[in-house]
């Protein structure tokens, strides 16, 4: 496995396993510095959305990056007010114009809005169909909504993005996304770098010669989850990528798993106020 590995998703397209998120990276210099070190370290995927308010950075550091645009994977999400068919439609085009490209490789529903997402959804099935979008997913999305949601689509999501880190597991929605071939991507993967304080995280980081960060990021892609770690400092961007020349054993994954106490550092989707 290498920066570039990818999984293969449910209609056949491949996402690299690693992508920088940039969740309150500033538009402008902030976004399109971490976006370019990422891209020179090799990082191919890049995660945005219209309501982090950077698309702009990002598809100016794309375009500035000299890489062909289809060797990069790119994701943005639809935000909770714009949801509804033809408002979907309006914001995906808006986002297309401010990532100045001419099409997405992945658009999630940012958060699950019952029936109202089912109409969003509509309108990603469109924009698929028309070569708009190659994959098509959700985020935020539990078990229960899922279950109501799939007997509305007749695609079957690609992926789901979820919060997910050695806290806050979801075991269930982990087995019934696999059961799915639905691919479960994690969102603050590193806790916001509150994995450094874990006590077994930094054993295992003395055992392994990898940081408590880096070990938490591999742990991640072997239990089968695409990870987005944010940052806009160069040196962790760097350090972020450096996991694919060790494997943790299966007892260590299992230590990990065991720290899970259900606990969110982020809203939960069925409270959410926004
Ligand atoms: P992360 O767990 O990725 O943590 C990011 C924070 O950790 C930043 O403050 C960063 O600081 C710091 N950090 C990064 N690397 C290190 C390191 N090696 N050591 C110590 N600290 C570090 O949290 P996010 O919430 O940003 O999640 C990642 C991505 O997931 C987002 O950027 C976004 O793309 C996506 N996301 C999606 C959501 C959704 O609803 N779908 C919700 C939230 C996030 P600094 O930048 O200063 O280096």
């Amino acid at each position: 496995m290498e920066i570039s590995s990818k999984v293969k998703l449910n209609n056949g397209l491949e996402m690299p396993w690693l992508g920088l998120g940039v969740f309150l990276s500033k538009d402008g210099t902030e976004v399109e510095n971490a976006v370019k070190t990422a891209l020179e370290n090799g990082y191919i995927s890049i995660d945005t959305a219209t309501i982090y308010q950077n698309e702009r950075g990002v598809g100016t550091a794309i375009n500035e990056s000299g890489i062909p645009r289809e060797e990069i994977f790119l994701t943005s999400k639809v935000w909770n007010s714009d949801q509804g068919y033809q408002t979907t439609l309006a914001a995906f085009d808006e986002s297309l114009e401010k990532l100045q490209t001419s099409y997405l490789d992945l658009y999630l529903i940012h958060w699950p809005k019952g029936k109202r997402s089912v109409e969003t959804w509509k309108a990603l099935e469109e924009l698929y169909g028309k070569g708009k979008i190659k994959a098509i997913g959700v985020s935020n999305f539990l078990v229960h909504h899922l279950e109501d949601f799939l007997p509305e689509c007749k695609i079957i999501p690609a992926v789901n993005q979820v919060e997910f880190h050695p806290e806050l597991i979801q075991p269930e929605l982990l087995q019934y996304c696999q059961n799915r071939n639905i691919q479960l991507e994690a969102w603050s993967p590193i806790m916001k770098g509150k994995v450094n304080d874990i006590p077994l995280m930094k054993d295992l980081s003395t055992k392994y010669g990898k940081t408590p960060v880096q070990i938490v990021l591999r742990w991640d892609i072997q239990k089968g989850v695409v990870t987005i770690p944010k940052s806009v400092t160069r040196e962790r961007i760097i350090s972020n990528a450096d996991i694919f020349d060790f494997e943790l054993n299966d007892k260590d994954i299992a230590k990990i798993d065991r720290l899970d106490q259900n606990k969110r550092i982020g809203p939960h989707p069925d409270y959410i106020s926004f």
